[in-house]
């Protein structure tokens, strides 16, 4: 079996320059991550906010946190203060609640939003409407602590990689015309969160500038 610096490697030199990546950690032990910190890495992504809060204080603190699960309004003004980059915020309310707890630590948070692209009904996100919307308000000053960076979302898990592909690309569409919409506030509007570790070479036909890998980076998960 490959070691973690190699299959590291490989993930890491097969992506294109300038695309991010983020080493999803869920589940894995703080040892772990501790290892992949060592090899340079710094951005790491966690699913659930108590194992987030457990792990962030016994790990360095240049690490760039991502949120990348589903956040709960109970939970955020936990998150809002250690993460670098809150994937998944999928509606109004939950934003409501991400201002406030910027605004009280008076400093910005960065945000995507999360579109539900897949086919699956279990998987969370807005609706394209729904993103237009929240998007729009944002631009009208309605969050003035919150920085929209761009949008994420996760394809439908079938072994029919075109479909995969239709479902990026229709992020990827979604992604620039709303950009363009934002206009002058569309300029840190550049990230396009989507692919993992089985459906990364789709991701980076449509456009992905961030890939969330756990797998082909940690081995499978127990
Ligand atoms: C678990 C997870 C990943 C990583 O999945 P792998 O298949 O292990 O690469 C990426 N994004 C989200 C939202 C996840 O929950």
């Amino acid at each position: 079996m490959k070691g973690l610096a190699e299959r590291y490697a490989q993930v890491r030199d097969a992506l294109p320059p300038g695309v991010t990546l983020v080493a999803v950690s869920k589940k894995r032990t703080v040892e772990e991550i501790r290892a992949l910190y060592d090899l340079g890495h710094r951005d790491f992504g966690e699913n659930y906010a108590q194992e987030l809060r457990a792990k962030q204080p016994l790990l360095p603190l240049d690490i760039r946190w991502h949120f990348i699960g589903h956040l709960q309004r109970s939970n955020v003004r936990h998150i809002v203060p250690i993460a670098h980059l809150i994937h998944g915020i999928d509606g109004a309310e939950l934003l409501d609640e991400v201002e406030k707890r910027a605004a009280a630590l008076g400093r910005p948070a960065q945000v995507l939003l999360q579109v539900h692209i897949a086919r699956e009904e279990t998987k969370h996100g807005l609706s394209e409407a729904e993103s237009r919307e929240v998007a729009a308000a944002w631009a009208g000053g309605r969050w003035p602590h919150v920085r929209l960076r761009g949008l994420m979302g996760m394809a439908t898990n079938t072994a029919d990689k075109g479909q995969v592909a239709r479902e990026f690309e229709g992020l990827a569409a979604l992604h620039a015309a709303l950009r363009s919409t934002l206009g002058p506030a569309g300029t840190d509007f550049g990230t396009l969160s989507m692919g993992m570790s089985g459906d990364l070479a789709q991701a980076l036909a449509a456009g992905s500038t961030l890939v969330r890998v756990g797998t082909a980076i940690f081995g499978e998960r127990d």
